[in-house]
């Protein structure tokens, strides 16, 4: 009822970035008890029925309280819990999604909510896509890494036994609320996960939001709620632009994979499960700038800077010893990698001052050599 809406908190230190993308803009919220206070999520959700769609990590945290502001703006709502990890992001899974949706005759007009991190918002993205043509959907990410980067720009997909990310579509929610609140739940080695790509905003393109972080990368880390409620601002602002310049990847958004060709590759050479997404990425940018480094593109310092940023963090910046990594490994998971287009592989490089890349097929391979040699000694 209405008086509820009255005595609900509101949400506090509220931040809005705009993802402008023409008619299909929308709005990213960030602050404290957005899932407390209940009126941003309603407003977003302007049908008759919803469909709730989490895992079991974090639905017995989050799910009641979501349920229960839609249903207090009378919105009908179904729920599905689905199994947690990357493993469980697949086809056959999503198809629980559109099961619960057809047997609970969820028309056109309803809306999904992927209330989880990127495992959840990739797979319930991909489902609002593909269910009868196209659905709304809302992204309610919870963890640091969807806040500043899965849950904003649109890529929704689910992985293929042969790829990851291999089935999907580019398909833009109504809105992201962020509430900082849910990340106090969150492990302290996922929270790491997430800033590895905080200070890949920094890296790329960002030289100002690079040198704030070094000013406090230590209180994001212990999870000041304002230092981290800023680095998720600045993160999807840059995102958003990005975005906005090249939704479909034609170019500069491929700029945003910093650290994701090596990263990748060493996911799969240690084995999924051994290091999380954001952590090999951080592996992955050191190794992006000592090969710009070697190529003459950016300073020692620099790289010094970024290792140091990274650590700061709690992120690793080297391989774990013993894992097995070596450069076949590397060259084998590199040449599938898809960057690789028409037969040439393409990194994204540091280049110039702080803030500055490319992402080019003309690098110097012996320096690239002599990186995966250097950190796999
Ligand atoms: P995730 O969704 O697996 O979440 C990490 C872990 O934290 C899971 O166990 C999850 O259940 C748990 N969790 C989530 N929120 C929590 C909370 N508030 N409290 C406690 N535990 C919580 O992983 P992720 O790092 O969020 O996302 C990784 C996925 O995102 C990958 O599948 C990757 O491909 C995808 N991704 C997509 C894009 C894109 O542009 N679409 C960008 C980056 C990553
Ligand atoms: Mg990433």
């Amino acid at each position: 009822g209405t008086n509820m809406v009255a005595t609900e908190p509101a949400a506090g230190l509220l931040k809005t970035v705009t993802v402008d993308l023409e008619d299909r803009s929308y709005p990213i919220y960030i602050g404290e008890g957005i899932l407390d206070s209940g009126d941003l999520l309603r407003r977003h959700v302007t049908s008759k029925k919803a469909l709730v769609i989490t895992n079991d990590k974090v639905g017995p945290l989050y799910l009641d309280k979501t349920v229960k502001i839609l249903e207090a703006g009378g919105v009908e709502v179904e729920t599905v819990v689905l199994p947690d990890g990357e493993e469980f992001k697949s086809l056959e899974v999503l198809t629980k999604i559109l099961d619960k949706a057809l047997s609970a005759r969820l028309d056109r007009k309803t809306t999904f909510v992927a209330l989880g991190g990127g495992v959840i918002g990739d797979m319930v993205g991909f489902a609002a896509a593909i269910y009868q043509r196209g659905v709304k959907f809302v992204q309610v990410p919870t963890t640091l890494m969807a806040m500043v980067d899965s849950a904003v720009g649109g890529k929704t997909a689910v992985n293929h036994p042969l790829g990851k990310n291999m089935i999907g579509a580019f398909y833009q929610p109504q809105a992201v609320l962020a509430d900082m609140g849910t990340l106090k739940s969150l492990p302290d080695r996922e929270l790491a996960s997430g800033i590895a790509e905080v200070v890949k905003y920094g890296l790329i393109k960002d030289s100002e939001f690079f040198r704030w972080q070094e000013g406090c990368m230590e209180n994001m880390a212990a999870r000041d709620a304002g230092v981290l409620a800023e680095a998720v601002e600045r993160s999807c602002i840059n995102k958003a632009n990005v975005v906005a310049a090249d939704e479909k990847e034609a170019g500069l958004r491929a700029t945003l994979n910093l650290g994701h060709t090596f990263g990748h590759a060493i996911e799969t050479g240690l084995g999924y499960g051994k290091l999380l997404h954001g952590e090999a990425v951080a592996i992955g940018m050191h190794m992006a700038a000592d090969m710009s480094c070697r190529m003459g593109w950016v300073d020692q310092e620099l790289v010094d800077r970024s290792v140091a940023l990274m650590q700061k963090a709690g992120l690793p910046v080297e391989l774990p010893k013993g894992g097995g990594m070596d450069m076949d490994k590397f060259l084998n998971a590199m040449a599938v990698d898809k960057k690789v287009a028409d037969g040439e592989l393409r990194l994204i490089l540091l280049k110039g001052d702080l803030g500055g890349c490319v992402m080019t097929g003309e690098f110097d391979e012996a320096a690239m050599r002599a990186t995966i040699q250097d950190f796999c000694d």
